[in-house]
């Protein structure tokens, strides 16, 4: 046997015996065991180092004896004594702590365990942090039951700890009021309600290597992941005051042992660090400390966070990005100052988006109804990669490609056969400045200059741009913000008939008036046919269509479809027109166009309106983008069509089945008072809420359900990919259903 077959060893998967353990902690080269440990690590542990915080959210006045610990009122000791912190404090100190880069922060009390009133006024603590800041939450309590674990769960903590302290065989010499079995239900306790759970314990307390070694060995045994290790410091007035300290080689012997026997799991370093050289710190850091408690507003270990980064960083170990994020990227519509909190994937496959955590969500956004064949697909990817090694982009300008031809071959069969002219571009915005461009051009070319604005519905959405935001809902589009720099389009009602119920002729009568009236000033009337995506995700009449066909042609409107949204099968038709065999004369599509591998879009027109733009002066529809045509996002988008369109794909099939499920899993949410409206159109499943819902809150729901979905407003809704499995899907309504109900 030698260090570094164990190694080997454990690096390939083994587990260490006890005798093995303890021969290794007897050998003589202790840098050949170091090292060894400090391999494993590299190969097993995380390098990514893990910081967490912690209040002492009670202190002193604790009935139990330990003979460790400051806070026991069997003995006189210094220790502050203070009853439960305010709310307030708790999440002032979490709010620090998170801008820190901190991940985790643990409410801690003194004590056996908290009153039934301590308990709610913790959980309500706990509710409050998890409301204002995106930090994870900890908890050590003492020793909860499943009941109380629950509740704590169920209030926003994640992970809960509780020290095993030492070995077995040492702890009964340690403390006569609870034993060691007490601390193990505690854990499982929390284990069994969903929680992570956090133990170590303190080592210097007078027990041997061979007990450190039967303590680390416990661990395993209860498949431990965050293992806090503390030294312990001697405080004056307990049994303990006189402890001799570890030496340091001890110290890290120990250190040593516990990455050789849990050699994934963070090992953390707690109290007691300030009494080792800062040679034995690095010397630590080295052998397999990769996470610690940490922070600023903590008085008994002795360092400050940035010391403690720079040591860290030194030492090889990443810290986590997210602060990163937090600190300098915008997220879309979000606050800089007070952003949301945002998740971080590492991984997306089929229906699922696996964050860095290693949770996996089920997706139900189908990243805002763009990846239809969900994620990694193996035919998208080999279109990109094949395109890839031939060009990834030529300037359109004077040049033209296969991928580009081909789109636009595949294209055309699917769309109304009067649209017979595509005009690529970078994004559904962009589409959108390029349709509205095209009609401007269109009356300029007639010889109407006047004919220059344009008419929609409320309700709508068209993208972010200018001239997409002049057209969407005054309201949530935020026209009053932008003020006289906007546009000033004009607006009617959006119809009230449903899809699918009767038709109210009285839902026309307001764009019929404005038409007749403005006529002479409208370039064109743009709207979303049938379904209103992200203005109300509302579903209309295709009456609707018709008469606003009828009202464009008599009045020389041009009629311009935008199907960005609605596009590639979503609604249950390929393209949402079908719905009322209406023909526009411009139509935009993007999103699902690359199945979500990349951003492109297109403008498709009928030659009526590209001829008469292009037989006018200046004899050219005048827009460029410069990546228009992109080569591979065409590719990418023939590989996505031809795909969807295969007969055995059976996109249609696919689409029934997704709607049927949506309609009878969905339906149940109808009897919820907190709810509206429940309405199901081909893949999109909404729920219509009273009030409008806490964003963040029920974000965070949502992905502790293990799904991903994300409302705005009073719409909480479901576009999951067509290839999601009964199974998951059923996860998805079941989950939105659970968070609903706690509103
Ligand atoms: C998303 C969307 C847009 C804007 O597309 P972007 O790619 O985000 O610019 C325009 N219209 C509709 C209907 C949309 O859903």
């Amino acid at each position: 046997m030698t260090v570094n077959e164990l190694k080997e060893i454990v690096i390939q998967g083994g587990r260490l015996k006890e005798v093995e353990s303890e021969w290794l902690a007897t050998q003589p080269d202790k840098e050949a065991l170091y090292e060894a440990a400090h391999e494993i690590t590299q190969a097993l542990a995380s390098e990514e180092f893990d910081m967490c915080s912690i209040i002492n959210a009670k202190s002193g006045k604790c009935p139990e004896n330990c003979k460790w610990c400051a806070q026991s009122a069997h003995y006189q000791t210094q220790a502050d004594v203070y009853d439960l912190v305010s709310k307030e404090e708790c999440l002032r100190q979490a709010q620090y702590n998170e801008d820190q880069g901190i991940a985790r922060f643990s409410l801690v009390t003194s004590g056996r365990k908290p009153s039934s009133k301590q308990m709610e006024k913790l959980c309500e603590s706990a509710r409050h942090m998890r409301k204002h800041s995106s930090i994870q939450l900890c908890a050590s309590l003492g020793l909860l039951n499943e009941k109380e674990m629950h509740a704590l769960h169920e209030s926003g903590v994640t992970r809960y700890h509780c020290n095993l302290e030492t070995a077995p065989s040492h702890f009964s010499s340690l403390c006569s009021t609870h034993t060691q079995e007490d601390k193990i239900d505690t854990l499982k306790a929390a284990r069994k309600v969903g929680m992570d759970i956090c133990s170590g314990g303190i080592i210097g307390m007078g027990e041997s290597m061979k007990q450190r070694i039967e303590f680390a060995l416990t661990l395993r045994e209860l498949d431990v992941q965050s293992i806090p290790i503390n030294l312990l410091s001697p405080i004056p007035g307990t049994p303990l005051e006189k402890q001799e300290p570890l030496s340091e080689e001890e110290v890290l012997t120990t250190i040593a042992l516990f990455r050789f026997i849990n050699p994934t799991a963070f090992l953390r370093f707690a109290g007691g660090r300030s009494q080792l050289s800062k040679d034995a710190v690095k010397k630590a850091l080295y052998i397999g400390i990769n996470s610690a408690i940490v922070g600023d507003l903590l008085t008994t270990l002795g360092s400050k966070v940035s010391e403690d980064k720079a040591l860290i960083e030194e030492a090889g170990y990443r810290f986590s990005d997210s602060l990163f994020d937090r600190k300098h990227l915008w997220h879309p519509y979000t606050s800089t100052t007070n952003p949301l909190p945002v998740y971080k994937v590492k991984q997306a496959e089929g229906a699922t988006i696996t964050l860095e955590s290693g949770q996996t969500l089920i997706e139900g956004m189908s990243s805002w109804w763009c990846a239809i064949h969900g994620y990694n697909h193996p035919v998208l990817n080999q279109a990109v990669e094949e395109q890839l090694s031939k060009m990834s982009h030529v300037m359109f300008g004077g040049l033209t490609h296969d991928p580009a031809i081909e789109l636009g071959q595949l294209l055309l069969p699917l769309v109304p056969p009067t649209m017979q002219k595509i005009f690529y571009a970078d994004s559904g915005s962009v589409a959108v400045e390029v349709a509205l461009k095209m009609a401007v051009q269109y009356g300029y070319g007639k010889g109407k200059e006047k004919k220059n604005n344009f008419v929609t519905i409320h309700s709508g959405y068209h993208g972010d741009t200018w001239n997409a935001m002049s057209v969407c809902d005054p309201e949530t589009g935020m026209h009053a913000l932008f003020g006289s720099a906007l546009p000033v389009r004009y607006f009617v009602p959006s119809p009230r008939s449903r899809y699918g119920g009767a038709w109210n002729p009285e839902d026309i009568i307001p764009l019929k008036t404005l038409i007749e009236t403005h006529h002479e000033e409208l370039a064109a009337l743009i709207l979303e046919p049938i379904v209103q995506g992200a203005g109300g995700m509302w579903f209309y009449h295709p009456q609707y269509l018709r008469e606003a066909a009828r009202l464009c042609k008599e009045y020389h409107l041009l009629l311009i479809f935008d199907e960005i949204a609605t596009g590639f099968g979503r609604t249950g038709k390929l393209f949402a027109w079908e719905h009322a065999e209406v023909v526009p004369d411009i139509m935009c599509i993007g999103k699902a166009l690359t199945g979500g591998y990349m951003t492109l879009s297109a403008v498709l027109a009928t030659n009526e309106v590209a001829d008469t733009i292009s037989n006018h002066s200046p004899g050219a529809f005048m827009h460029g983008p410069t990546f228009m045509g992109n080569p591979l996002a065409c590719a990418v988008a023939c590989a996505s069509i031809k795909l969807l369109t295969s007969p055995e794909y059976d996109w249609q099939g696919k689409v029934n089945r997704l709607s049927q499920q949506l309609e009878e899993e969905l339906a149940p949410a109808r009897q919820l008072s907190s709810v509206n409206d429940v309405r199901v159109l081909g893949a999109i499943g909404v729920i219509e809420t009273k009030e409008p819902v806490d964003m963040a809150w029920m974000q965070q729901r949502f992905v502790e359900e293990g799904i991903w979905v994300r409302p705005f407003g009073k719409l909480v809704y479901l576009m999951p990919p067509f290839i999601i499995e009964p199974e998951q899907l059923t996860k998805l309504t079941s989950g939105l259903i659970k968070i609903i109900k706690e509103i």
